[in-house]
């Protein structure tokens, strides 16, 4: 159901994840959420940087705001957005040093084969279990500092499962289900505690359809065992979709053209509310298909603003994309967000921030050829300037 985004036209938010402060240094070691909020120093930093993190969405102006993914630990090229799901499972091996299962030929010499050396993949050795991932409190704590929704955000089981080896169950598509099954009673209890957005990170639908990836791991199947993983979620709260082609390092992880094409009818056969496409560094090249393909009953996000590029969109830049948008989607199913989280080892706090401003300030300029009402951007209000005049 729609909650968050209901009866709001061209809202604004952000992927998820932000650019840790230098003095953030404590980190969650392993340990459940609640359990690590009982140390003074981990408490302090944490609660400072979500803080932080409200305070620089709240000045850019964006009407959905996130934590910035501040549980993840500093880990090389974000390895936490997957680690810290695996470092809360029971039923898994230990962090391994060889076998990354989705290696896919990088060869040393490539920045991706340094970043999947870092990856240390765990291995399902009996069956899994949720033990302390606590995202409920780690939302609440987090919406406790902000009167804006709070999307929450977290990598979906089918991507955890391809990060991850095989030892116990009798094939990965088993493990594939039973991590979507175990995951679902993770997020019902985040959804029972009011969290008004759900945002499951990267299927794997986008990256094997059009591909033959074996009879084993279809795009159907992935479909399936994707709503499983939010089976009775969009009862309860609103359920989003992320997709992009790739983070780690600010790096695309298939180096070829990308393109939504083939795998449209099968994201849209996803049981949510809202579907998210990276759209600034293809210039919206997709955006008509998906104009077409996606069912009336979702709303679609937009990336507006590329996590892989250290110069700052301009505002109009980003008022071009929006209304090429809106020739393919109407302004009432239409979310201005960003092409993936800023947090994975890719842009400074600084070019956050103002990629920030300039998606708010791009979405003002259409709202106000619209007729609709603008937000205010502080970051951007001149009479809080500093220096009159450059
Ligand atoms: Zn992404």
């Amino acid at each position: 159901m729609f909650v968050a985004t209901k009866d709001k036209l061209l809202p604004t938010t952000i992927t998820g994840s932000l650019p840790r402060p230098s003095w953030y240094r404590a980190q969650m070691d392993g340990k459940p959420f609640t359990e690590r909020m009982a140390d003074r120093q981990f408490r302090e930093q944490y609660l400072d940087t979500v803080a932080t993190y409200v305070v620089d969405q709240a000045r850019a102006g964006l009407d959905i705001v996130t934590d910035g993914d501040a549980r993840l630990d500093e880990g090389v090229a974000g390895r936490h957005w997957i680690a810290h799901v695996e470092e809360r499972l029971s039923g898994l091996s230990a962090p391994e040093l060889s076998g990354y299962p989705i290696h896919r030929g990088k060869k040393p010499g490539e920045i991706m084969y340094e970043v999947f050396q870092t990856r240390m993949p765990r291995a399902a050795i009996g069956k899994v279990c949720r033990h302390g991932l606590d995202y409920h409190a780690v939302w609440k704590t987090g919406q406790g500092l902000s009167h804006k929704p709070m999307k929450f955000g977290s990598i979906s089981a089918q991507l955890l499962e391809a990060s991850m080896n095989n030892r116990y169950y009798a094939d990965r598509r088993e493990l594939v289900m039973d991590l979507s099954a175990t995951m679902n009673e993770e997020y019902h209890a985040l959804a029972d505690a009011g969290c008004p957005v759900i945002q499951l990170e990267e299927p794997c639908i986008h990256g094997i359809a059009g591909t033959q990836p074996g009879a084993m791991l279809t795009a159907e199947f992935y479909v399936s065992a994707f709503n499983r993983e939010i089976h009775g979620l969009r009862a309860k709260t609103e359920v989003w979709c992320h997709t992009c082609w790739g983070n780690p390092a600010g790096q695309r992880t298939r180096a070829q053209a990308f393109s939504y094409e083939a795998a449209l009818p099968y994201l849209d056969q996803l049981d949510v509310d809202v579907l998210t496409f990276e759209c600034k560094e293809s210039e919206g090249a997709d955006l008509a298909r998906i104009g077409r393909a996606i069912g009336k009953d979702k709303k679609i996000a937009i990336g507006v603003v590329s996590h892989r590029t250290l110069q700052i969109e301009r505002p109009d830049e980003v008022a071009l994309l929006i209304r090429t948008a809106l020739e393919h989607i109407a302004p009432e199913r239409l979310i201005i967000s960003t092409d993936c989280g800023f947090g994975r080892d890719g842009i400074s706090r600084l070019h956050a921030l103002y990629k920030m401003v300039a998606l708010v300030q791009g979405t003002n300029i259409v709202r106000r050829e619209l007729g609709l009402p603008e937000s205010d951007v502080l970051a951007a209000d001149p009479r809080l300037a500093l220096i009159a005049e450059l």
